[in-house]
């Protein structure tokens, strides 16, 4: 294990492995990073994996354009699949106003060249059957969304970012972090110390980091990372077309909008 590196990620999740792997891409020789379990031990390992072109925002729709893109590319580089699925998703409108929200979404993803069509709540239906459209107005269909495993497109980035001569360490955990009078982070981990010269990132941007936990997580840590508390909250099932007891059609999204409220 190297014990001075010209920057050291510290977490082996999507991003810190991410970062890993777009540091040697881009160059970055003299790259290391540490993980206290293994690789996707965090909440990477729990991530349902919805990878979607779809984001209100252009900027951020063109990060998930290039994201899909990276990870695509990812087995032909490294031999590891990430996984992928084409499922296809679909945003819904009850009201004038949500509708005037997708039409923009609409005008925006057709502009940056993505497949995004109109669908009528019958076609919705069609499309999602176990969906209760009643009150729907309308919704834009994404054929081309899917998911991918996060813990292969991890593994994935982890094997690019060593062919690349980055380093990875796992079962090494960091304990702590100082800055020296020469502005090089010291960190250590269980194992030795290891400076670097360049910055440090912590580990990313996981539920985890909520700032109930935040002061407990990061210890030892100087670094003020930016947090913001999440509220996420998932629904998993099993594929049931109407309620055993009242033969009901389910509607998941009932389901969803009533967790996540
Ligand atoms: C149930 C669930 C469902 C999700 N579904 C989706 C989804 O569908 N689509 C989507 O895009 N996102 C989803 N997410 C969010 C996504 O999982 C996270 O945003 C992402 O995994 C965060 O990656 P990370 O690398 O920041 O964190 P992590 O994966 O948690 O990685 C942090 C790593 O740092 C290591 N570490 C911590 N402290 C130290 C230390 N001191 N020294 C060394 N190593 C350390 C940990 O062991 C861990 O491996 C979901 C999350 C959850 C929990």
């Amino acid at each position: 294990m190297k014990t001075h590196a010209r920057v050291v990620v510290i977490g082996g999740g999507a991003i810190g492995t991410s970062i890993l792997y777009h540091l040697a891409k881009y160059g970055w020789k003299d790259v290391v990073l540490v993980e206290k379990h293994e690789l996707t031990s965090g909440s990477t390992w729990m991530a349902a994996g919805n990878c979607s072109f779809f984001h209100s925002n252009y900027y951020c729709t063109r990060v998930n354009m290039k994201s899909i893109e990276i990870y695509l590319g990812l087995e032909e580089e490294t031999g590891q699949s990430p996984g992928w699925h084409t499922t296809g998703s679909i945003r819904t409108a009850d009201n004038p106003d949500r509708m005037d929200e997708l039409g923009y979404m609409y005008s925006m993803n057709r502009c940056l060249g993505l497949n995004v069509n109109w669908v009528t709540p019958d076609q919705i239906a069609e499309l999602h059957p176990m969906m209760n459209v009643e009150g729907l107005l309308g919704g834009l269909y994404w054929p081309d969304d899917g998911d991918v495993d996060p813990s292969s497109i991890t593994q994935a980035m982890a094997l690019g970012a060593k062919k690349l001569d980055a380093e990875v360490n796992q079962h090494t955990q960091v304990t702590g972090l100082t800055r020296k009078p020469n502005s090089e982070w010291s960190s250590i981990p269980i194992k030795e110390t290891l400076p670097a010269n360049g910055w440090l990132t912590p580990p990313a941007c996981g539920p985890h980091r909520w700032p109930p936990w935040r002061a407990w997580k990061y210890r030892p840590s100087p670094v003020n990372t930016p947090t913001f508390c999440l509220k996420p909250s998932q629904m998993s099932s099993t594929v049931t077309p109407c309620c055993p007891w009242c033969a009901t059609p389910i509607a998941p999204s009932t389901f969803a909008r009533k967790w996540t409220a």
